[in-house]
């Protein structure tokens, strides 16, 4: 994962060095939910600030930076004024930072440009638990007692414990039961 904060700051540089002025930007953070979108710039009306999100996958290791700074530049030019369509401003500027550096701004971008894999679909379910002795599987949309307590809990079918299936969930649980370690004084 390589470090975004860091390559945010660089774009932020190369528009800066330009003599762009950008927007109050009071927030940038890692989505770790989009799929389909790399970044996305979110305007506050009434504070006048921005709020970027870019899509961690795009951090990754063998990412390449160039296409990543491609997408924190698009997401920065929203920021300035008269820029958050794809029109008008945020077009001019595209163009100019695309002429005066090695840097290719798009309205659009894919996979393919980071060089690195497009993710499978999304998981279906929230939380999927099977059944260890049927393989009945129980699915739940939201965090309930039985979610956060399913080990007090047994199949209906054959009385068997439950397991939680990690892999097939969109959430995780970090803890099912309280677990205690039991520390020795020296
Ligand atoms: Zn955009
Ligand atoms: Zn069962």
């Amino acid at each position: 994962m390589k470090n975004y904060m860091e390559m945010f700051n660089k774009a932020m540089d190369v528009v800066h060095d330009l003599g762009i002025e950008t927007g109050n930007i009071v927030d940038v953070k890692l989505n770790y939910r989009a799929k389909n979108r790399f970044g996305q710039c979110r305007r506050n009306n009434v504070t006048n600030t921005y709020s970027l999100n870019f899509n961690h996958l795009i951090f990754a290791d063998e990412a390449d930076d160039d296409a990543i700074m491609n997408v924190l530049i698009h997401e920065i030019l929203h920021t300035c004024e008269g820029g958050m369509t794809h029109k008008g401003e945020w077009k001019r500027l595209a163009n100019y930072v695309n002429a005066n550096t090695k840097y290719n701004i798009t309205r659009c971008n894919s996979y393919e440009n980071f060089g690195i894999e497009k993710p499978k679909r999304e998981k279906k379910h929230n939380y999927v638990f099977y059944c260890e002795d049927c393989g009945q599987t129980f699915i739940r949309e939201r965090s309930s007692k039985f979610t956060k307590n399913y080990h007090a809990y047994r199949c209906g079918k054959c009385g068997g414990e439950l397991r939680f299936n990690a892999e097939k969930s969109n959430y995780q649980i970090l803890t099912s039961n309280p677990r205690y370690s039991y520390v020795e004084n020296r």
